[in-house]
């Protein structure tokens, strides 16, 4: 990180550096274009012998400085910021699987990373499977194959809330030779960064609580520059691209192939870059990321304790619990627990409808993670188009009740729980 800064700086002060009389905040370049001089210079950003902004499909200021910050955040060497979380899912995948490949991705994934990875990417003829994460490592080999391209997983499971296993998980991608990918979007850099823990690439859907108002859609993939592309597993990655006059991207962008690659060939050609107004919101937002993610933290312990004492309550499901089956793990690799918990209502779905119903500081809503509360039915709602076993190995049972649990006073959060659970 410049300057050796710790995180809570760079969320402040990393991916943008006004040089003397500049705007000292961010500026939004709402611009689709650039001007340049002559046509030798276009002509050579085209030919990506320069780096510079042509046009804002590709690349903007703006949404630069947010990933340059995502990047310095994360400990990464570039960052690439897409529409939105589910797109920074799709090309992360997408970049290094091609039809006829296959991954492995861990059950216990945000729906819609379910549906895209089962349905969506079948249809471009890419194969997933789903493990269960409790598998012993011997057992979770057996499920790769020799067109196996890539692990995914998530640190901290929306809404399983399970905790990410790096060691085992990277040590099973480093003996299969293929990327980790890891969806950081609950625990953001502040409480834990993958890649320090064997993860090759992060994704983030920006949406929660990077953006953390609940006000911009958004996703960003980092690359952590720390895979040998040149495994014979990845053909795109040593074969000169047709498409640029046969680049080969580890000879010409070293530890950038990846991400590189993402833009130029996966944002150049399906257009899903991020605006340089959701760029500019999201920045805002992460200025103050590691206050909010305190307080996300200690009011959500506090609302779990509170929980597990109610008499109608059955079940309490929050990492920071002790007991919790995930809570050493939450201890090895995460600062803190973030702002989502789950818990079932004694009478099941019916009278867990009602406490949603009568609630009044929380809100039901289908986002997570922003600074208010709100609650959500995810086996009606999120989830609603998987399966059974899906929904299942996802960790979504038909009384679960997600809280995002935000950063007002925790006393009125915690009284307006217990009002509407004293009402059944
Ligand atoms: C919301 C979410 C996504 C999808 O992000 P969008 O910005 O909604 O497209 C992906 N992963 C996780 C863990 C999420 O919570």
């Amino acid at each position: 990180m410049e300057n050796n800064w710790s995180i809570e700086t760079v969320a402040i002060q990393g991916g943008y550096k006004p040089k003397n009389g500049e705007p000292r905040v961010l500026p939004i370049a709402q611009s689709t274009t650039y001007k340049y001089d002559t046509a030798q210079e276009v002509a050579d950003l085209f030919n990506l012998d320069v780096a510079g902004h042509m046009y804002s499909r590709i690349s903007n200021p703006t949404v630069e400085a947010f990933e340059n910050k995502m990047a310095e955040l994360e400990g990464g060497v570039g960052a690439l910021a897409t529409s939105s979380g589910q797109t920074a899912s799709t090309i992360a995948i997408t970049n290094v699987c091609t039809a006829g490949d296959h991954f492995v991705a861990i059950g216990a994934l945000y729906g819609g990373t379910v549906s895209l990875f089962t349905n969506t990417l079948k249809k471009m003829g890419i194969e997933v499977t789903l493990v269960d994460a409790s598998l012993p490592l011997d057992e979770l080999k057996k499920y790769f194959k020799p067109n196996t391209k890539a692990l995914f997983g998530e640190t901290i499971a929306n809404p399983a809330l399970d905790v990410l296993d790096f060691e085992k998980f990277s040590t099973l991608a480093k003996e299969m030779d293929v990327p980790f990918i890891v969806d950081n979007t609950f625990a953001t850099p502040y409480l834990c960064r993958p890649l320090e823990h064997g993860a090759n690439v992060v994704i983030h859907s920006s949406t929660k609580y990077l953006d953390g108002h609940a006000i911009s859609v958004g996703g960003v993939i980092i690359d952590g520059g720390n895979f040998d592309w040149n495994n014979k597993k990845f053909p795109e990655f040593v074969n000169p691209d047709p498409s640029y006059h046969g680049l080969v991207y580890p000879e010409k962008f070293g530890n950038l192939a990846y991400i590189v690659k993402a833009r130029v060939q996966w944002i150049r050609d399906l257009g899903s870059y991020q605006t340089p107004m959701n760029a500019f919101l999201t920045n805002v937002g992460i200025e103050t990321l590691h206050v909010r993610m305190d307080r996300h933290c200690e009011n959500t312990q506090k609302l779990a304790e509170f929980l597990q004492e109610h008499e109608n309550v059955s079940w309490v499901n929050y990492p920071g619990l002790e007991g919790h089956p995930f809570y050493n793990l939450s201890k090895k690799y995460l600062k803190g627990n973030s702002g989502v918990l789950t818990f079932g209502v004694k009478g099941g779905a019916i009278e867990g409808e009602k406490v949603m119903n009568s609630l009044k500081l929380a809100a039901i809503v289908v986002h997570v993670a922003d600074v208010r509360t709100g609650v959500l039915h995810p086996a009606s709602m999120t989830h609603r188009q998987l399966t059974e076993q899906e929904q299942k190995d996802a960790g979504v049972t038909p009384d679960l009740i997600r809280v995002t649990v935000g950063i007002e006073k925790i006393d009125d959060i915690i009284s307006d729980f217990n009002q509407a659970l004293n009402k059944i």
